[in-house]
């Protein structure tokens, strides 16, 4: 892996410029995929796509930024913590940029980077939390998705009859999308809503 000097995230805030990890090269060895499409790549770091300004604290989608070269290195992926991530939501939900399948993708990482590396089980406040934004983005008819990571939702919060339904009616396009659906399935058959490793 080879890092290049970082690049300067402009906050549309407050114009604080953020550091932001910029990768001249890398590799996907020994990467790991998890059943909520969260892929970590050891030797390839992936920069939050949703970042917090360390100025102002307020947030802003990565690709709406801009940007300035940077004279340093910086190892800031930006990847927000389960509050954080909760609090993107609400602030971004209903702006006109506003993109829930993203929003909602980064609140259920952050609640799962939490536990996705350990036996710990996670709170239940956060798990309500979890459930109240899941409940109210896949209820939102913009809300598409990918089909595994609507299933996967439910699943994760326990609706295991609404993640076999969408599963039974999902076709897979290759073997490796069928081997997740079953894995999926199983998972969910033993009412397991716990994030699972999947490669
Ligand atoms: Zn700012």
């Amino acid at each position: 892996m080879l890092p290049a000097f970082c690049k300067l995230a402009v906050c549309p805030h407050c114009g604080g410029k953020n550091e932001i990890f910029q990768l001249m090269s890398g590799n996907t060895c020994d990467a790991m995929l998890w059943s909520d499409m969260r892929q970590i790549a050891p030797m390839l770091p992936r920069v939050s796509p949703v970042q917090k300004c360390s100025f102002c604290g307020h947030y802003f989608y990565l690709r709406e930024a801009k940007f300035e070269n940077g004279n340093t290195y910086s190892s800031e992926l930006g990847w927000l913590m389960f509050e954080e991530a909760v609090e993107a939501y609400s602030e971004l939900y209903d702006t006109e940029i506003s993109n829930l399948e993203l929003l909602t993708m980064i609140v259920v990482w952050a609640f799962n980077d939490k536990i996705r590396h350990s036996e710990i089980e996670a709170e239940p406040e956060h798990l309500d939390l979890l459930r109240e934004i899941i409940v109210k983005s896949l209820g939102q008819p913009i809300f598409i998705g990918n089909p595994l990571f609507r299933s996967e939702m439910y699943r994760e919060i326990g609706e295991f009859d609404k993640c076999l339904a969408i599963l039974n009616d999902y076709t897979p396009e290759d073997d490796f999308q069928a081997k997740i659906k079953d894995m999926m399935i199983a998972k969910a058959h033993n009412k397991e809503s716990r994030v699972f490793l999947v490669e």
